[in-house]
């Protein structure tokens, strides 16, 4: 595996693929690596020639700056795990590389209030810091393909949006969450739960599940509330529930549509979990 730190290293590398007209997949992480995200590197790897993966703690997507302090870096594992799931090239870029003072990295888009909805109405500005860092990547990069997680749906369709406004040539690929064997969607995060949070955190994939049985038997209302209900169990503490289409958004009222998504976040004692789950997709 090469690991890159500048730029105009990464270019020059990637040229030299695509002038050898392979096709380059992109995984964007933040590191502290695990198999959800060995998931989309696999996935990546799968179909394209040249499997390029980035390590980088976006300032610009942290509302909290004891966040941003707090997200976990362990750059060994990480090394070793994309050196087994036999990725080409690692981008390890600074915070000057990314966003250089003389450089305009700033974006112009229209979210379509995506960026209000759930992550967005609970972390201000957060997925403007996501287009912009997914936008600078694929500036420089020019990925044929980017994989990212179903576990950060929202995140996904505001990565489409970049592409479609912002005139990427790049497909977006969504690879399915991978949980652990309770159910519990993997993340970084969990590095962080407590050990009796952790044995109770599959409590969300339960209620996930419960909900995606009442699909057209309970109403959309009494559904949610129940679920907020079940995911108050001491130490956690539910911030939204919410059954949204997969496509705009929108709260929904009734089971009327094509793509019904599920999607939670629950504060689990400090650490808070975000997991969602498609309820219904109709082709
Ligand atoms: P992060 O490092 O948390 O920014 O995540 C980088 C990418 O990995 C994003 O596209 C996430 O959606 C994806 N990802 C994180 N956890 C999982 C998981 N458990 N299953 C699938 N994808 C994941």
């Amino acid at each position: 595996m090469i690991i890159t730190q500048t730029v105009s290293e990464v270019q020059q590398l990637l040229d030299k693929y695509r002038d050898d007209k392979m096709s380059i997949g992109f995984v964007p992480t933040m590191g502290a690596l695990h198999e959800g995200h060995m998931a989309l590197i696999d996935a990546a790897r799968a179909q394209c020639d040249v499997v390029v993966a980035s390590i980088f703690v976006n300032p610009t997507q942290f509302n909290e700056a004891s966040d941003l302090e707090k997200y976990p870096r362990t750059p060994e594992s990480d090394n070793e795990l994309l050196k087994k799931h036999d990725c080409d090239v690692l981008f390890f870029p600074s915070v000057e590389e990314m966003y250089p003072s003389d450089t305009d990295t700033s974006i112009q888009m229209d979210f379509n209030g995506i960026d209000r909805a759930m992550e967005g109405e609970f972390r201000p500005g957060h997925f403007e810091g996501v287009a912009q860092v997914i936008h600078r990547f694929l500036d420089v990069l020019a990925p044929d393909a980017i994989f990212m997680g179903q576990k950060d749906y929202q995140q996904v369709r505001v990565v489409q949006l970049v592409t479609e406004q912002l005139n990427h040539r790049t497909t977006v690929v969504m690879v399915p969450t991978v949980r652990h064997e309770d159910g519990l969607a993997q993340s970084s995060r969990n590095l962080r739960l407590l050990p009796e949070h952790r044995k109770k955190a599959n409590v969300i994939f339960r209620t996930l599940s419960w909900a995606k049985e009442q699909v057209s038997n309970r109403a959309i209302e009494e559904v949610k509330a129940v679920a907020m209900a079940n995911l108050t169990i001491p130490g956690f503490k539910p911030e939204y529930f919410e059954i949204i289409d997969g496509q705009t958004f929108e709260k929904l009222e009734d089971w009327d549509h094509e793509t019904i998504v599920a999607c939670t976040a629950v504060w689990a004692g400090e650490v808070r979990l975000i997991d969602n789950m498609i309820l219904r997709v109709e082709s």
